[in-house]
């Protein structure tokens, strides 16, 4: 064994790691990986769905799922949903404690845990293996399909895939019984870290202690780094292994619980109690609850497939992940997290406006511009550009701000005769004047001087939020009663009226290839044709899912970005003018919000500029927590992953079916759902599917975010179903899930039985007419009795309504017939009634169709059980019954229905839906026997009519001709 020694001179002393900060030593510039305050964090608990906070281990399975081990249990995560795997038949497991999970070579997880029980999951189905009677730490398969198990004092367990076991203990020479880590190096050696140290056990299985005298700490993790050099993470440190056997401490006295080491050099470091450390080059930085860690109890780390970090603690779930939008708040020292403006300097700078001052941001530094000596409140509401790199600032209570060199060069306030303080728009013109719109009107200033152009009472409103000049001249003034042009010192207004009644014009953008000019409202989106004149508004009937719009922003990719108090929308600009010239009639929008990196949706507006396209093509946007920016030229690097889909069940007439194998369903099935997950953890809400039942349907069908789809009364017969997830804009998952199913036919529905039904009829009449013809002798009359009675029993079959069981129509319609020949023959009154559920629908629509057949069966019942013999009830369709009341006169008839009525209220539905009432309205009328039965059911229903009328659950009679 070569001669091992520890060096230092990478170590990085924990002093600096303990003041909380994030320690960059001297001359690591490492500008390649994202910072870690820059990346966007997410957290899950039990509150979320975890069965338990303490997650223990995380993989992610080929199929897309993740997998979180806690002491409840495995929960298998969708991105929407946990669904949690415990001790149970289905697992085999002897208890719900999981603390180790493994991704084998073949795609299967392995799962081991507490009282030593062992499974191995392959897409829906679990697999057992008998239990070891003590805790596993650490499962893992090497590259010889040997099972290792580094167990809690029973030393360390290998299986063979011939199924035979081996053991190593303190007896044969493991430091210690209780093992944690365990891992295969690049030889196919195994590396164990025990209580007491390290241990190696090479491929002939032979037991070796390297590092013996080195390390005697215990080991909680091992891992390699992209050099194959081996990481020891142990209570006291982190060490190095290099190839020439070398150890060298990366940290000391870290007591390290769990180790990713990452193809770029990164290595992630969970500690026991610090937190989260990343180590790269030289540098550490540190992630702990101060900066959002629900726990700084670190104990399982896995780098997915659409490379976000999960970070499994003591309390819940921690996410990392690169985002489409930053933001930069008070956090990262901006002045105050409430801000109005924002503005790029067309340069390599942004400026930013918020209630407590204006901040200067370059490159990520951002840089405090005090105002404090001319503007008290420092709040800032506006900005804009003038003339030689100097900056304009609107305050909200201190007037006009010029700032040029670093200092206020001029200062203009109501004193000196600005319309007023409260400056929201700031038009600098060619000429070197400057328009300034103010909460009280306009004012101009032109060398100095300070005019007022336009009287304030010629404006519809004097509070002014918005200013933009066409290329044309002419100046557009937004403000809370529409927009106003300025021409050659003639005001006009734009009729706002036509566009769903428009108030507020909250910001202006040009767009001269299109001639257009754009205007942000409080109804949507107005374009303005600059060369007709003409208006149009993109609002919520084309599809704009909010009415409020502040500030809009062109990008290089002629995307619209649009910020409003609920999110940034982004749409297609050729789709929005595809609207206004009436080629389509609504418009497709993404809706960006606190899940895509903004630290608040709500976005500000109300001055001027509210967001602001920046010279490196990023869109700026000013929200009520800091400033969000998005550069839409990576957007696609979000959506160009596509998420894998799964589908997850299939249920037929309520039973379920794990949606593996071809799915053989029984006959008579009329209701089958399935449900689906793009396993895509960016932006799981987002993720879109489409869906196509073969057999059934020959194209896509979109179905949105919805993930689930129905399908009621499928034909007997053989369907695949298909499903493929996508995420907005990105491409459909080449990979799509299927499952078939079969639903078998009933049995006369079959083929070969119609075939041996139509032989067996022709045998009967054979056979009856040979009988027949042989009993001549026997009595006529007798025979035709015999036909009758059977011809009765078939018609009667026919003239059953199937689900209630009662007459239907055609045997009410015959019954009706006889019964006005015999009213009208006796001279006996008749009443009939029409029967009508009340707000039948929403049972439908609350429950399920299948409830709804429930409780039509239980009314039916109901009504059949109370009425009188001498009655025909029928079900006259759907939700309808009718009743034929012969020898009955109106007010006999009256208290008849009523008593229905009130049976039918009281009728409980408690093992179908608990607290459902149902009650029904009733339309009665009563034979005039001139009438051939036409008028009775239009006289009836015209009183069900009123029934409805009059709030339902009542019986109401026909009143005579009317
Ligand atoms: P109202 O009080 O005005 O009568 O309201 P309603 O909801 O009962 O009336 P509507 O006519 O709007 O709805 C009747 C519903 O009955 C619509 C239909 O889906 C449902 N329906 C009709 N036949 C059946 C059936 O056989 N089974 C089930 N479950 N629902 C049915
Ligand atoms: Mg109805
Ligand atoms: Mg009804």
């Amino acid at each position: 064994m070569p001669l091992l020694t520890v060096c230092r001179k990478a170590a990085v002393s924990l002093l600096w790691l303990l003041s909380g900060m994030l320690v960059a030593p001297a001359g690591a510039a490492d500008n390649d990986i994202v910072s870690l305050d820059s990346y966007f964090s997410e957290r899950w608990s039990t509150v979320d769905g975890l069965p338990h906070n303490t997650v223990n281990a995380i993989a992610q399975t080929p199929d897309g799922y993740l997998w979180f081990a806690t002491w409840e249990g495995v929960a298998r995560f969708n991105g929407r949903r946990f669904d949690i795997f415990e001790r149970s038949e289905r697992t085999g497991l002897p208890d719900s404690g999981i603390r180790s999970l493994y991704v084998a070579a073949n795609g299967d997880l392995l799962v081991a845990g507490s009282r030593g029980g062992i499974a191995r999951v392959n897409g829906q189905q679990w697999q057992s293996y008998p239990p070891l009677g003590v805790l596993i730490n650490k499962v893992l398969v090497d590259s010889q399909q040997r099972l290792w198990l580094a167990t809690e004092g029973e030393g360390v367990v290998v299986q063979t895939p011939d199924g035979r076991r081996r053991q190593f203990t303190e007896d044969n020479g493991l430091p210690a019984n209780a093992a944690h880590s365990i891992f295969e190096d690049h030889l196919g050696q195994i590396w164990v870290g025990t209580m007491a140290g390290l241990a190696l056990i090479d491929n002939s299985l032979t037991l070796s202690r390297p590092l013996s005298s080195q390390l005697t700490a215990p080991v909680f993790a091992l891992a390699a780094d992209s050099q194959q050099q081996l990481l020891i993470g142990t209570e006291r440190g982190l060490f190095q292994l290099d190839q020439q056997q070398q150890l060298t401490e990366l940290l000391a006295g870290v007591p390290v619980a769990t180790l990713l080491a990452e193809t770029s050099g990164e290595l992630w470091i969970g500690t026991v109690d610090r937190g989260l450390l990343r180590l790269y080059g030289n540098k550490v930085e540190q992630l702990s609850i101060e900066q959002g860690l629900p726990n700084n109890r670190v104990l399982a780390l896995w780098r997915d497939k659409e490379r976000s970090l999960w970070v499994g603690t003591n309390g819940g779930m921690f996410r990392l992940r690169d985002a489409p939008f930053t933001t930069y708040s008070s956090e990262q020292g901006l002045a105050d997290n409430y801000v109005r403006t924002v503005m790029s300097d067309g340069a390599a700078c942004v400026y930013v406006g918020s209630s407590r001052g204006l901040d200067h941001i370059c490159d990520g530094t951002i840089r405090n511009i005090d105002l404090s000596s001319h503007a008290k409140g420092q709040s800032v509401l506006s900005l804009a550009m003038g003339q030689h790199q100097s900056l304009w600032i609107g305050t909200y209570t201190d007037g006009l701000l010029h700032y040029a060199d670093g200092k206020v060069i001029a200062h203009y306030n109501s004193k000196d005769g600005l319309a007023a303080n409260e400056v929201r728009a700031i038009l600098p013109r060619a000429d070197g004047s400057v328009l300034v719109g103010t909460a009280q009107g306009l004012t101009l200033i032109e060398n100095g001087q300070l005019s007022t152009p336009i009287d304030a009472v010629a404006l519809p409103s004097p509070f002014i939020m918005a200013l933009h000049q066409a290329a044309d001249g002419r100046i557009f003034i937004g403000s809370g009663a529409g927009v106003s042009i300025w021409q050659n010192g003639e005001v006009s207004q734009l009729d706002f009226s036509v566009l769903d009644q428009a108030e507020y014009a909250f910001g202006f953008v040009e767009d001269p290839e299109a001639d257009i000019l754009w205007m942000t409202t409080d109804r949507g989106l107005v374009a303005f044709n600059l060369v007709s004149g003409q208006l149009a508004l993109i609002g919520r009937s084309h599809g704009m899912p909010f009415d409020k719009l502040f500030q809009l922003v062109i990008d290089e990719q002629q995307h619209f970005w649009i910020s409003t108090n609920r999110g940034v929308l982004r749409l297609a600009r050729q789709q929005a003018l595809d609207v206004i010239y009436g080629r389509r009639d609504n418009i497709n929008y993404e809706l960006f919000g606190e899940s895509d990196g903004m630290a608040s949706a709500q976005a500000n507006g109300g001055s001027s500029p509210a967001a602001s396209l920046h010279s490196d093509g990023s869109v700026w946007v000013a929200t009520s927590v800091g400033v969000s920016k998005v550069q839409p030229a990576r957007l696609s690097s979000f959506s160009a992953v596509t998420p894998p889909v799964v589908l997850e069940k299939l249920v037929a007439d309520g039973k379920q079916y794990l949606p593996q194998q071809p799915v053989a369903l029984a006959a008579g099935i009329s209701r089958i759902e399935l449900e689906y997950a793009g396993l895509g953890y960016i932006m799981p809400q987002r993720i879109q599917y489409r869906t196509r039942l073969d057999g059934f349907e020959r194209d896509w069908v979109s179905r949105g975010t919805q993930a689930n789809v129905q399908y009621t009364n499928l034909a007997p017969g053989h369907y695949t179903f298909n499903v493929a997830a996508s995420y907005p804009d990105g491409g459909w998952s080449p990979a799509v899930a299927t499952v078939s199913f079969t639903i078998a036919p009933h049995l006369w529905q079959r083929p070969v039985f119609q075939l041996l039904a139509l032989l067996l009829l022709a045998a009967l009449v054979i056979i009856t007419v040979r009988w027949r013809l042989a009993s001549l002798k026997r009595s006529e009359l007798k025979l035709k009795m015999q036909v009758a009675e059977k011809t009765a029993e078939l018609a009667a079959l026919a003239r059953l309504d199937s689900l209630t069981g009662l007459a239907n129509r055609r045997a009410f319609d015959e019954a009706m017939q006889h019964e006005l020949k015999r009213a009208k023959r006796q001279q006996e009154p008749l009443c009939l009634a029409l029967l009508d559920i009340d707000h039948f629908k929403q049972v439908n629509d609350n429950w399920s169709h299948s409830v709804g057949d429930e409780v039509l069966k239980r009314v039916a019942a109901t009504l059949q059980q109370y009425c009188r013999d001498i009655d025909t009830l029928a079900r006259w369709g759907g939700e309808e019954f009718v009743i034929l009341l012969p020898d009955t006169p109106l007010p006999l008839a009256q208290e008849v229905c009523d008593r229905l009525r009130l049976r039918v209220s009281e009728t409980s539905f408690t093992d179908v839906v608990p607290e459902l009432t149902i009650t029904l309205s009733i339309g009665l009328a009563t034979l005039n026997h001139k009438d051939d039965g036409k008028q009775l059911l239009i006289d009836a229903d015209r009183a069900l009519y009123r029934a409805k009328n009059q709030g339902r659950n009542t019986v109401i009679s026909h009143a005579g001709p009317d």
